[in-house]
């Protein structure tokens, strides 16, 4: 398992590198530094579940007398690493894309109060299984100009991190709300907060303020970078309300289009 999961992330890594280095012959937008730094951490992330794996099958083969019921807490342990990581590669391979303007964006009319509901409908149970109280307060018929699957993933990324970053017995509300020209959607939770120094360090791929804490809810550093892509892409904006220890509002502003 280790050794096709270690093949399939060498092949992943080359293909990144490979994108990154024909990349460079291009006018540049990532610094020859930066996608070395860029590489660096991709195999550093890679390498952290790849061990974790590791050791949790060099441990199952020590108990091989013993039932897979009996061992169950280090298969968990070795399906959740296969998680982070098929996360990550699919993190990686977007911003590869994003880098070298590989991405199709496409641009329909987009219900985003249809499209809102529709993911807070998924959400609602992975909030719900760590007792966490989830709201939505949702304008109807608000539309916007954009790509359904990329606003989608922008706004996953927001609650997921609501989620993540809430304690147990906490509380979410996602908001969309609008003025005659913009549409503004809210992810508010009261978890652990964002201090001043970390509010733009956050959205730099890899960063995250306490790398453990993210570990160990499946982060991988790279939503937030994404997310501002996608913003960008939708020519929209950014602001965060945070303080520490008390919660965090991040509200995406976007240009409506009334139809
Ligand atoms: P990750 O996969 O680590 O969540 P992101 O790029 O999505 O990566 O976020 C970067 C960092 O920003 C996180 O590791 C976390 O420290 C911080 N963060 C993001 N969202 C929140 C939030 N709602 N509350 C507190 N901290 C957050």
């Amino acid at each position: 398992v280790i050794m096709i999961i270690g093949s399939v992330s060498i092949g992943i890594l080359i293909f990144i590198s490979s994108y990154l280095a024909k990349k460079s012959l291009e006018p540049v937008r990532l610094s020859y530094e930066r996608q070395k730094e860029f590489i660096a951490d991709a195999s550093h992330e890679l390498r952290t579940p790849l061990t974790i794996m590791r050791t949790n099958l060099d441990l199952l083969s020590m108990k091989e007398n013993e039932t897979i019921i009996e061992n169950k807490k280090w298969f968990d342990n070795i399906y959740s690493e296969t998680e982070t990581m098929a996360k990550l590669v699919h993190n990686l391979l977007t911003l590869a894309q994003v880098d070298n303007n590989q991405v199709n964006t496409r641009s329909e009319i987009v219900d985003l109060s249809v499209l809102t509901q529709k993911t807070c409908d998924k959400l609602v149970l992975m909030a719900s299984e760590k007792d966490i109280s989830f709201k939505s307060i949702i304008a109807d018929n608000v539309m916007v100009k954009g790509d359904v699957n990329r606003l989608e993933q922008l706004i996953v990324i927001l609650i997921d991190n609501a989620i993540k970053y809430t304690t147990t017995g906490g509380e979410i509300l996602v908001s969309l709300m609008t003025t005659p020209e913009k549409a503004y959607l809210s992810v508010k939770d009261n978890g652990v907060g964002i201090s001043n120094e970390d509010r733009e360090k956050i959205f730099e791929r890899f960063y995250r303020v306490d790398k453990v804490r993210s570990r160990e809810q499946g982060g991988v550093g790279l939503g937030l970078n994404i997310a501002k892509w996608i913003i960008a892409d939708h020519k929209g904006t950014i602001e965060i309300k945070s303080k520490l220890g008390k919660g965090s509002e991040f509200i995406v502003g976007l240009n409506k289009k009334n139809r």
